[in-house]
């Protein structure tokens, strides 16, 4: 296993659309190893690869305080979204910035695993929000096309919270 660089925004293979894999080489499984190590060392809640400059439509997401719940999404379409949530979200590609995007509340995405077996997983809140996010970079959106209002940084957020 290895990091590999995430791609910064601006780069031009965050803007291109993602093929679909079309069968789990050793390559990818490597690829999918490192996209995990990549993104808890960058305590990301998900990355999508794209973001490590490889256009196939994977993407690794663990919203779980303690980072025990990886998922991998090889190929993903949502199926069901429902609800609404507005609040700040952030991207490993656009380093040390948030800004407010509203989401669903409620996505349900099927996709394969990493024997190809497709499944369907559901997810509500910070779940929700990050399959959209990590959906997107499959076609080449990030969030800041979605934001309202300014991107913030990241300390001046932490300050917001510190004084309320
Ligand atoms: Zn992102």
């Amino acid at each position: 296993m290895a990091l590999r660089e995430i791609r910064e925004y601006g780069d031009d293979v965050l803007a291109r659309p993602c093929k679909e894999v079309k069968e789990v080489t050793p390559r990818i499984r490597e690829l999918i190893e490192d996209m995990f190590e990549t993104m808890y060392d960058a305590n990301g809640v998900g990355l999508a690869a794209p973001q490590v400059g490889v256009l196939k439509r994977i993407v690794v997401i663990d919203c779980s305080p303690e980072g025990d719940e990886p998922h991998l999404l090889i190929n993903p379409v949502i199926l069901e979204t429902s609800g609404e949530q507005t609040g700040y979200e952030g991207c490993l590609s656009l380093p040390g910035k948030s800004g407010v995007v509203t989401r669903p509340n409620y996505v349900k995405v099927k996709a394969l695993d990493i024997d190809m077996k497709p499944f369907e997983l559901e997810g509500t809140e910070l779940l929700a929000r990050a399959i959209c996010h990590e959906c997107d970079h499959l076609d080449g959106h990030m969030y800041v096309e979605k934001v309202e209002g300014e991107l913030v940084n990241n300390e001046d957020l932490q300050r917001e919270d510190d004084e309320e």
